[in-house]
């Protein structure tokens, strides 16, 4: 199957090794793709385990399930990437067929060799 992420690859050979925790992302880019991908697949444990710890307080899995569940992922395109920000439009649909489309620039950070979602950032 091709990657939820919508990079036109594999499942496998994208964000699936990032998923199964056969390996981490190795860039904010791979990280935020691997992200929507997990919503898109209602991967909350996921997206919990690649935030930065101090900011799971702000998140819990139940709520990341369910908005990654009410909506369908239809595509992902990115805008701009630097050494720990990617900003990137998502699209998605809710169950009603309202269409939405979210741009955001994220922060990453990297701890011990791991990169975590940090917030959005302006
Ligand atoms: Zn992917």
């Amino acid at each position: 199957m091709k990657c939820p992420c919508h990079s036109q690859l594999e499942y496998k050979d994208c964000c699936e090794p990032y998923h199964t925790k056969e390996k981490h992302a190795p860039t904010p880019l791979a990280l935020m793709r691997s992200r929507y991908a997990a919503f898109a697949t209602h991967n909350a444990a996921y997206l919990m385990n690649t935030t930065l710890p101090a900011k799971r307080k702000y998140h819990n899995e139940a709520d990341l399930l369910e908005w990654g569940q009410i909506n369908t992922w239809t595509n992902l395109e990115i805008v701009d990437t630097a050494p720990n920000i990617v900003e990137f439009i998502a699209y998605f649909t809710e169950n009603d067929g309202t269409a939405h489309v979210q741009r955001e620039r994220s922060l990453f950070q990297k701890i011990n060799d791991r990169w975590f979602y940090v917030s959005e950032t302006k």
